[in-house]
This record gives structure tokens, C-alpha cells and sequence, in this order.
């Protein structure tokens, strides 16, 4: 299983670079930077800039959504989905959370567990089977709790 600081760096090189690469003023962007930095409060001051080059001011995902995304990769591979499927959802999601769209998905419902729907009543369902498609479906289900 991923743990948590191989996902951040994955997601962080994934969803960084159109940030750091379009923009040539970008100081993340290591051809912008200096060979030594000014001074230690310099170095501190860029790190906490960085989120400046992120979203909502640029695509790149920030540094809350990096932990929010390592965290639901890690979250839907407990609950039975594979690597893939985790980070593909996990990236929609993203997408889902700044748009403010309120649906969610099986997958991060806490009645879900390995392709089944432990509150089958409330979401209105007839089986509790839940195939890999819905489970990963943006829905509004009467049954889900986060
Ligand atoms: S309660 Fe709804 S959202 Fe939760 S697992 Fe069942 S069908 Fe999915």
C-alpha cells in the first residue's frame, strides 16, 4: 500500500508542473531560483508563497488540497478500490470540491465496504451490491454519511 509521503510527491509532480511551467515568474520554478537563497527568513518566505502559484490562483492543486487528495487515495484503497481508481476519484474530487458541487460519491460514504452498501434502505437501493461504477458515480443518496 501507497503511504502517505509517496502519494503527496506523486500528486504534488502530477498537478505542480502546468503551475511552475507556465508561468516563467513562478519562484517555484527551479530555473527562477537563485543558487542560495538570501537568508533562512528568505527561504521560509518563499515556501509559504508557494501556495500563491496554486489554485485558486493557478490549476495546481495547494497544499490543503494535497492533503485532502493523499487522504482520500488512501481512504478508498481501505475501503477496496484499487490505486487507479483511488487517484482518478481523488482528482475529480478536487475538481468536485472547488466547483462547490455537493454530491459524493459511494466511496467516500461510510456505508460503503468493499462493493456494498451497508445502509441499503436509506439510499433506496434493492441490493446491497455496488458495482464499480456506481461507486465511483457523483450522486445526492438519502443514506450517505461522511
Ligand atoms: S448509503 Fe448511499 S452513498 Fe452510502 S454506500 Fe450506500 S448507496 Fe452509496
Amino acid at each position: 500500500m501507497l503511504d502517505l509521503a509517496t502519494l503527496k510527491a506523486r500528486a504534488a509532480d502530477r498537478l505542480a508542473n502546468p503551475a511552475t511551467l507556465a508561468n516563467a515568474a513562478n519562484p517555484a520554478n527551479p530555473a527562477n531560483q537563485q543558487d542560495a537563497p538570501i537568508s533562512q527568513l528568505a527561504a521560509l518566505a518563499g515556501l509559504a508563497a508557494s501556495d500563491a502559484w496554486c489554485w485558486p490562483h493557478a490549476e495546481a492543486m495547494n497544499g490543503a488540497e494535497l492533503q485532502t487528495f493523499a487522504a482520500r487515495v488512501q481512504l478508498f484503497i481501505r475501503r477496496g478500490a484499487d490505486e487507479s481508481v483511488a487517484e482518478n476519484l481523488a482528482d475529480r474530487l478536487v475538481i468536485r470540491d472547488r466547483q462547490r458541487d455537493h454530491r459524493r460519491t459511494c466511496l467516500e460514504c461510510q456505508h460503503y465496504r468493499h462493493g456494498r452498501c451497508g445502509n441499503r434502505l436509506r439510499a433506496g437501493l434493492h441490493s446491497a451490491e455496488i458495482g464499480p461504477d456506481l461507486a465511483v458515480l457523483l450522486q445526492h443518496c438519502g443514506g450517505f454519511a461522511s
